[in-house]
């Protein structure tokens, strides 16, 4: 496996790599890698000759006041659960390699992040948009991997790929949990012990709304409401959202008429995690 810092040096691999034909698989992550990245990995590798794992807290996707600098970060340990899932290539530059001194561009969106995470944080898909731009750019993938445990994330640049006509294939991967539920992120480590068993809220409040559309309720407030309550029993839960928006668009809609994604983001302690389903007609 390849460990590569520049952006020119991963360009070189890549330009090797398709004159001899062959496909490439682009997974993109922050690092502090656990078996959800694992599996996005698992099914690049399924699909392409060749897979690229870029690990790189981007900058310009926190605010100032977030966690940037707190981020976790273990890159050995990445590198060996890379080699483990048989990735060919991780790309790892540092700010300055991504972002000259007099770096300019952004790509940015309007309606898909006005709501869930856009709303709560206004210059995060910007920054999101620009360093997927890029490392499209980068590593000229044939698919994407994306978790739909970031699901705005998900829909926010299947829409950038269709608006600005990319050449890439974005492939969504299901949500990864803990034997208890808690959906995988590399933010649990923030949590104490106490939060932890706290944060299965979260988890709960998903699986009961699952269970309430399934069982063919399709008012979306009263889904809602069930799961807020849910997150509320636990003194430690702060609600930043808790919203039914339609799948495609990430517009509000409280009527299961359509595909519906069902989004959470909770703060436990100081800790925020987020959470969803999709519920499909
Ligand atoms: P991150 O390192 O948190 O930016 O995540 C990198 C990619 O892994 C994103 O596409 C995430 O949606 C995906 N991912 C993170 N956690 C999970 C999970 N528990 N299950 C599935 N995908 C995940």
């Amino acid at each position: 496996m390849i460990i590569e810092n520049t952006v020119e040096g991963v360009k070189r691999q890549v330009k090797a790599w398709k004159s001899e034909g062959l496909s490439i698989g682009l997974v993109p992550t922050m690092g502090y890698l656990h078996e959800g990245h694992k599996s996005l990995i698992d099914r690049a590798v399924s699909e392409n000759d060749r897979v690229v794992v870029s690990v790189f807290v981007n900058p310009i996707q926190f605010a100032p006041t977030e966690d940037l600098e707190s981020y976790p970060r273990d890159f050995d340990a990445d590198c060996r659960l890379c080699e483990d899932a048989k990735a060919s290539l991780v790309f790892h530059p540092d700010a300055d390699e991504m972002y000259d001194g007099d770096f300019s561009t952004f790509v940015d969106m309007d309606n898909v992040t006005k709501e869930l995470c856009g709303k709560s944080r206004p210059t995060h898909f910007r920054g999101v948009c620009t360093v997927v731009n890029k490392l499209f750019n980068i590593a000229m993938p044939d698919r994407a991997y994306f978790g739909q445990k970031d699901a705005q994330q998900l829909a926010v640049i299947r829409r950038m790929v269709r608006d600005l006509n990319m050449n890439v294939e974005i492939v969504g991967c299901p949500i990864i949990r803990e034997a208890d539920g808690l959906a995988k992120s590399s933010r649990n480590t923030y949590l104490s012990d106490e939060e932890r068993k706290a944060a299965l809220v979260l988890s709960k409040a998903i699986f009961k709304g699952k269970e309430m559309l399934e069982s063919g309720i399709s008012d979306g407030e009263e889904v809602l409401e069930q799961m807020k309550e849910i997150i509320l029993s636990s003194p430690l839960a702060k609600i930043d959202y808790v919203e039914m928006v339609k799948w495609d668009s990430i517009e509000i809609h409280h009527t299961v008429d359509c595909p519906v994604l069902v989004a959470i983001a909770v703060y436990i302690g100081r800790t925020r995690l987020i959470d969803n389903f999709i519920f499909e007609v």
